[in-house]
């Protein structure tokens, strides 16, 4: 019996139209948006300003404080600006336009190789913190935080996450398929910057073939105390805490009580930072492009694309060109992706995939009959249906006592609910009430 966690469900997962196209380098455009907040801390601070010649990958944006990353040029060029531009958060976040020069010449230093062997434990982790890489999963957490766990936190295992859960996403499937390799040995480096005995790679049966190809990797790389575990397909089965639950049988403390992974002695890094840590220790290349999965009935050539950070939505839907007219778009998949209002955001550090919808249906929501499916798969053991009778009451008391913070947003209660209720859609809605209040409080 393969392990899984408690709730959760099974979703069609339509992974069949792209996981066996390879990767393909989508164009990179004449004009790159990099938004200076594509990571959960403080936003960073422009350091270059218009009509700056830049080269690919130098820095244009440093970080404020230890909770927060760098971003980086993903082209040679010019600065044309640094403005607020549109974001995939819905509004306008600032952002530091360039002009791509087509030449692609890369910053002193850039591409250089460095053996890793020789470096100290601080060393690489400045080299994560210092290349902008945060958790390509969608959390963007900065990984350099993660990496440095304090003392009275041993971490006995780290877990490379390539359950990839979400429907119609196969980006990271690629990247182990593709670059097995970098992901084995970038997941080493963290096992090595942490001082974890255990390495486990995991992945859900699903994906069979990719488990065989991580097995031999790490034979061939003659990895030590390294495995991979096959879980059970089901959604969400790439949350952190349902993948340890399920592979270690250890529960992670919830939100509220500000339980982290490394309280049970363990780190989870997703394929892609694993891959992106290993590029920036051993051969100093920045976080300036990535995965992204296309995807959608609108769609004429879905796949998987290696996109240069910054590039709008819309350069890279031409790259894939359109079936029929696009309704609605969606950065991320089906059950955790949000709807973008225009097409001119910006692929950023978290966009793992965009579906493009020929149509959307807009049911209209009905009275809850209490079935209790919603209850039945919340990974997270919550009452979906009061959270989303306390927002509409707009009884955020009410929702915060019922443990709202521990909610994952997995969609999982929406998504099954027979009257079509927006539950997480209301959920979102009351925790962003929820903030509000608390930094007014905060504020005095
Ligand atoms: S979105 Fe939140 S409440 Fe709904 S099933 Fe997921 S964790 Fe539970
Ligand atoms: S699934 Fe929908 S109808 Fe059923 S109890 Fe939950 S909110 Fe009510």
């Amino acid at each position: 019996m393969l392990p899984t966690f408690p709730g959760g469900m099974h979703v069609h997962d339509g992974k069949e139209l792209t996981k066996d196209r390879a990767v393909k380098a989508a164009t990179v455009p004449p004009l790159v948006i990099v938004p200076l907040s594509q990571h959960l801390g403080a936003p960073c601070e422009a350091i270059v300003k218009k009509k700056d010649a830049v080269k690919r990958g130098q820095p244009v944006g440093e970080a404020k404080g230890f909770v927060s990353s760098p971003v980086h040029s993903p082209v040679s060029g010019v600065v044309r600006d640094v403005v607020a531009a549109p974001h995939a958060s819905g509004g306008k976040v600032q952002s530091v336009l360039i002009e791509n020069d087509g030449k692609d010449d890369p910053f002193p230093g850039v591409d250089e190789e460095t053996d890793p062997g020789g470096l100290s434990r601080e060393q690489m982790i400045e080299r994560v913190r210092a290349a902008g890489i945060v958790g390509l999963g969608g959390a963007t957490f900065p990984a350099h935080v993660k990496l440095s766990p304090p003392k009275d936190k041993p971490i006995d295992t780290v877990i490379v996450n390539g359950a990839e859960c979400e429907p119609l996403l196969t980006c990271d499937y690629r990247l182990m398929v593709e670059s097995s390799e970098t992901v084995v040995r970038g997941g080493d480096l963290v096992r090595r910057i942490v001082g974890a005995k255990s390495l486990i790679l995991a992945t859900e049966d699903n994906k069979a073939d990719v488990a065989e190809l991580l097995r031999k990797t790490i034979a061939d790389l003659r990895i030590p105390d390294a495995r991979v575990m096959v879980a059970r397909t089901k959604y969400p089965q790439g949350g952190e805490r349902q993948l340890i639950q399920a592979l270690l049988g250890r529960e992670v403390p919830t939100p509220r009580r500000r339980g982290l992974p490394m309280d049970v002695g363990v780190i989870v890094q997703n394929v892609g930072t694993c891959h992106a840590i290993y590029m920036a220790i051993s051969r100093n290349v920045p976080l300036i492009e990535r995965l992204v999965t296309v995807v959608g009935d609108a769609v004429a050539e879905p796949g998987n694309f290696r996109v240069r950070i910054g590039t709008p939505v819309r350069s890279l839907l031409e790259t894939t060109g359109f079936r029929t007219d696009p309704q609605a778009i969606l950065l991320g998949g089906p059950m955790m992706g949000a709807a973008v209002y225009t097409p001119e955001v910006p692929v950023t550090k978290g966009t793992s995939g965009i579906l493009v919808l020929s149509s959307v249906i807009d049911a209209e929501p009905r009275d809850c009959i209490r079935c209790g499916s919603c209850v039945k798969v919340c990974p997270a053991r919550l009452t979906p249906l009061d959270l989303s009778l306390a927002d509409e009451a707009k009884r955020y008391d009410l929702a915060e006592a019922w443990h709202i913070d521990d909610c994952i947003e997995c969609g999982c209660c929406s998504y099954i609910c027979p009257a079509r209720r927006p539950i997480v859609q209301q959920i979102r809605h009351a925790k962003a009430a929820l903030r509000k209040a608390r930094s007014a409080a905060k504020a005095g």
